[in-house]
């Protein structure tokens, strides 16, 4: 498959196979005015497959989110076809407003004016826990403990 190469803007690589949609959503690229492309299931030498997005401009980003969706996605931010800079990512201390707490005894769960706010408490399990109700959810795999 052939997709356009791009002269300025990001390449976000790496990303899990089937994950590429969910990015894509995230980061509201289907209300974008200018040229996106998102290519899911590109043979990837060391996992398989992957999905990549790319974006014909240096869009503003919270990589934060990227890195609580999967920290080993890489970004490359492309000038003139040339890769000039890589962004790494990391799983981000907060997140707020990205997963919603699932408890239902959750204060998240009966007052709607409260941020659901999950924090990092295991870097290396991806673990992350509710600042209200100590509900669990591992970043990666995507889902609630
Ligand atoms: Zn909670």
């Amino acid at each position: 498959m052939n997709v356009q190469k791009i002269t300025n803007g990001l390449v976000i690589d790496h990303i899990r196979a089937g994950t590429g949609i969910r990015i894509f959503n995230w980061l509201k690229l289907d209300k974008v005015p200018f040229s996106v492309a998102l290519i899911m299931n590109v043979p990837s030498l060391n996992r398989g497959k992957k999905d990549i997005i790319k974006i014909s401009t240096v869009l503003d980003i919270d990589y934060s989110i990227l890195g609580f969706i999967d920290p080993s996605i890489t970004v490359n931010v492309v000038e003139d076809e040339h890769v000039v800079r890589k962004i790494g990512l990391a799983l981000p201390e907060k997140v707020e407003n990205i997963i919603k707490c699932r408890n239902p005894r959750c204060i998240t769960s009966t007052e709607t004016n409260i941020p659901h706010v999950f924090t990092l408490i295991d870097r290396k399990r991806a673990e992350y826990a509710c600042i209200y109700c100590d509900e669990m959810y591992r970043a990666g795999i995507g889902e609630f403990l």
